[in-house]
């Protein structure tokens, strides 16, 4: 329990009428119910679904993939440019990765784009008939959780918002209110099975909006839930929450200690030939970034010096001699798992053929034409330097 202890926690399946009725009133007037907000969720002719009719799975399931780690407000560009690139199934599964990876880039966790990719696949081999039609679709949750990179909520996402079916979501926004509602004692990710169980009860007492619902979960989550400053003077649920009873609604959802990251330090080096080309290569496929491309570079070891690291990590991974030149610039860069500080230095090429000894291919390429590769986000400040260091270098 949060400081204010003297809060109950309620029975929340006995409460669950009454609180989807509220939430949904609400929602009616307050929810992001715009089609320039999540025109995933529309029918053709610009309205919102009734219950009965069934809106398009394709741009749904695209859009609950890339909200899985993302907020709206981000996601709605990436979405509009991904389906103006792939706007339907088979163009999706037609496309070569590389397209795909540079439509998704910026938006982080690229195993995702390369599993909507390979799901993409498996989808137009499962449907029978034709991708335009949502009655096509495979309906069914078991159906869905069998497909790369589909988890229970997003499933229940997709089917709820797609076809109206009864099922449930547990999306980091519905974590946070649920958890406040109960003044939840534990961090709602040690606690799932009950998280499932509140989420479904509040589906079950609503029966046939379940695509209203869950959207209405997420947009308290979103606009009045918030993770600070919650506005709970205006909130559906006022009466019945429990955190904000308790008067410390913003120490819910309980979290755990937060561990320290492991911080690491990478030499890179941004290679350029006498053609004044630039060169690249590409990571291996597997891991958080696999299939971008970046600027070559590795840890740098216990005592050595950075220019040192960038010279022994081209010659390991690359078997070539460079002569190591100025530092272009210093960035850092937080995963959720580790830390990184890149120090990039401009070196000139004197001797060996690139070789992908660890990476699946190397590139020279004009520095004009770096924009045509999907990069991990840290590389995106690498190009803007040297640009900015090529640019001057022509003005002189
Ligand atoms: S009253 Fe406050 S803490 Fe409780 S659900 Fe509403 S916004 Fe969240």
């Amino acid at each position: 329990m949060g400081q204010g202890g003297s809060a109950k926690q309620q029975d929340l399946s006995e409460l669950a009428p009454a609180l989807s009725h509220s939430l949904l009133v609400w929602w009616e007037i307050q929810g992001r119910k715009d089609s320039a907000l999540k025109p995933w969720m529309f029918t053709d002719d610009g309205r919102w679904p009734e219950p009965s009719q069934h809106v398009d799975p394709y741009g749904i399931w695209i859009a609950e993939v890339m909200l899985q780690q993302t907020q709206l407000q981000v996601v709605l560009p990436y979405w509009q440019r991904w389906m103006q690139a792939f706007p339907r199934l088979e163009v999706l599964a037609a496309a070569d990765e590389h397209a795909v990876l540079l439509r998704w880039q910026g938006l982080g966790y690229y195993s995702r784009a390369r599993r909507l990719h390979e799901t993409a696949r498996l989808l137009l081999a499962q449907i029978g008939g034709d991708p335009t039609d949502p009655a096509c679709w495979p309906q069914d949750l078991e159906c869905w959780l069998a497909l790369p990179g589909i988890g229970r909520s997003t499933a229940g996402g997709i089917l709820s918002s797609a076809f109206n079916n009864p099922l449930a979501i547990l999306d980091g926004n519905v974590r946070r209110v649920l958890a406040r509602h109960q003044a939840h004692p534990t961090p709602p990710m040690r606690a799932q099975a009950q998280f499932w169980r509140w989420s479904e009860g509040l589906i079950a007492a609503t029966p046939g909006r379940a695509r209203d619902l869950n959207q209405a979960l997420m947009d308290l989550g979103a606009t009045l839930c918030t993770p600070r400053n919650p506005s709970c003077g205006v909130c559906p649920w006022l009466e019945h929450c429990t955190a904000y009873a308790s008067g410390t609604p913003e120490a819910y959802p309980v979290t755990d200690a937060p561990r320290s990251l492991p911080f690491s330090v990478i030499g890179v080096g941004v290679v350029l030939n006498q053609a004044g080309e630039v060169l690249i290569d590409q990571r291996l496929n597997e891991g958080l970034l696999g299939g971008l491309w970046e600027f070559p570079g590795g840890k740098q070891e216990p005592g050595e010096t950075i220019t040192v690291t960038v010279a022994r990590e081209l010659r390991e991974e690359l078997a070539i001699e460079v002569e190591v030149n100025q530092e272009l610039i210093t960035v850092d860069h937080a995963y959720s798992h580790k830390k990184l500080r890149f120090i990039v230095h401009l070196c000139r090429w004197l001797s060996g053929e690139p070789q992908p000894l660890a990476s699946q291919q190397v590139r020279w390429v004009k520095p004009e034409e770096l924009g045509d590769y999907p990069f991990p986000a840290a590389n995106a400040r690498i190009i803007e330097a040297l640009q900015a260091y090529l640019r001057g270098l022509a003005a002189t």
